[in-house]
């Protein structure tokens, strides 16, 4: 068995469907799980839902859902010309169950709502899709994943019980193979024991198809996206960009670990420890071969990839009692990062002075500075990148580093980073 994860742009329209229908054909007589995304921004606009939800906008509320139920409707009709009445109908449940939320109080825990709210996104992709499979006539089942993920009960970030969801798998969704070809069921949502809906993070989709893999013993996975593979760099800041068509589990993870936003960086563990091969592969060229993540490392080195954190803020400590930074300190400095909920994404040391990079994004300034006052200098420098290259080299150091200034540079054997500053960043 196969499994396939269709994201968000990949079923973005009706068109995009029936691509995606084409695709699966090529594997005609292969048992394939396929896992769908909420279609396009489908997603973002549900958050729109679930604020206005909770700010008991009704306005607002009964608006996005047209929204929302238009773009869905209007696929529907483009796909079929006579609409499936049970699609149709199922459809209706889902909307009527959705504008029921604002006539109930909003829940306590605003995770739990989001879930319940966010995760219908979704149910009507995975609806879509697998009508129209069986339209075309594959032989089809919609699995549920809200009875077959089980997770713990941390809403928006469900951490995976795989004892269970390996039981569920082993009940249902393995011996529902017998019967059907191709089982169609939703990325990103699980559930709790009590049978609460819960996601498992922002773009958790890719997650989930390798949890189901992990626990079906797949084959392979196969990621479908709108680039040809996994790149050496982000086309949007790099021309020249090459196709990595082999890399090893470990070197994927590092990327992603760095901020290379292909694969959610979760994904690549569960189809490591069982040695599954994760492909990438574009949905708009089917036949080319893409990028292959599997146990070698043989490829790893060939090719420098680059990496780019824009907006950084880097902050620098100086004890005031003029005491080492040690032990002690760090621990402190760390504690106070992690009330102010803060990832560090890069950090160095000397005697007196502890400097770390931050998203500029998630600093609020002035809570940062209060924060540490008490027992330390804080100076910051903002505007700045992080460039991460792997496997690199003098002469692509040399290139990525001209005209900027290097503020921080830390080198290992296989990794360069470094944090750059433009000549129009300030000092503070
Ligand atoms: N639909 C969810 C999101 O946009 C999950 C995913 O796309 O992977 O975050
Ligand atoms: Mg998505």
């Amino acid at each position: 068995m196969k499994v396939f994860k269709f994201g968000g742009a990949s079923v973005k329209n009706a068109e995009a469907i029936k691509n995606v229908a084409s695709i699966i054909s090529r594997y005609e007589g292969q048992k394939l799980a396929i896992v769908v995304s909420a279609m396009d921004k489908t997603t973002n606009k549900l958050e729109l839902v679930v604020e206005a939800c909770k700010h008991r906008d009704s306005a607002a509320f009964g608006h996005y859902i047209d929204e929302i139920e238009e773009f869905h409707r209007h696929i529907l009709h483009e796909l079929f010309s006579e609409v499936p009445f049970k699609a149709s109908n199922e459809m209706d449940d889902l909307f009527t169950g959705l504008r029921k939320r604002i006539e109930e109080p909003f829940p306590e825990n605003y995770s739990f709502a989001y879930d319940q709210i966010v995760s219908v996104g979704e149910l009507l992709s995975s609806l879509l899709l697998s009508a129209y499979l069986t339209e075309v006539n594959h032989r089809v089942l919609w699995a549920d994943a809200r009875k077959l993920i089980r997770t713990n009960h941390r809403y928006q970030e469900g951490k995976v019980d795989w004892i269970k969801t390996q039981e569920r798998m082993n009940d249902s969704f393995i011996p529902a193979f017998e019967h059907v070809d191709i089982q169609v069921t939703q990325g990103f949502i699980g559930h709790t024991a009590e049978g609460f809906t819960t996601t498992l993070g922002r773009e958790g989709s890719d997650y989930t198809a390798g949890i189901i893999a992990y626990c079906c013993d797949a084959e392979s996975v196969t990621i479908w996206k709108d680039v040809p593979g996994m790149l050496n760099a982000d086309p949007k800041y790099f021309d020249d960009t090459i196709l990595l068509d082999q890399i090893s589990f470990k070197e994927a993870i590092e990327l992603s670990y760095y901020g290379a936003s292909v694969i959610h960086p979760k994904t690549i563990q569960p189809l490591q420890n069982k040695g599954i091969p994760l492909y990438v592969k574009s949905f708009v060229d089917p036949e080319a071969p893409g990028t292959a993540i599997q146990a070698s490392t043989a490829h790893d080195h060939l090719i420098p990839s680059f990496i780019i954190k824009r907006d950084q803020l880097l902050v620098s400590l100086t004890t005031r009692d003029f005491s080492f930074i040690a032990e002690e300190n760090l621990s402190t400095i760390f504690d106070l990062l992690n009330q102010l909920k803060l990832t560090v994404n890069l950090m160095q040391n000397s005697a007196l002075n502890f400097s770390f990079l931050l998203d500029r994004s998630k600093v609020d300034l002035d809570k940062l500075k209060s924060t540490f006052a008490e027992s330390y200098e804080l100076r910051y420098n903002e505007g700045l990148e992080l460039l991460t290259i792997r496997h690199p080299s003098e002469e692509v150091i040399e290139k990525l580093t001209t005209g900027k200034e290097i503020l921080v540079r830390q080198f290992t054997r296989q990794t360069a980073r470094m944090v750059l500053k433009d000549t129009n960043g300030g000092a503070n």
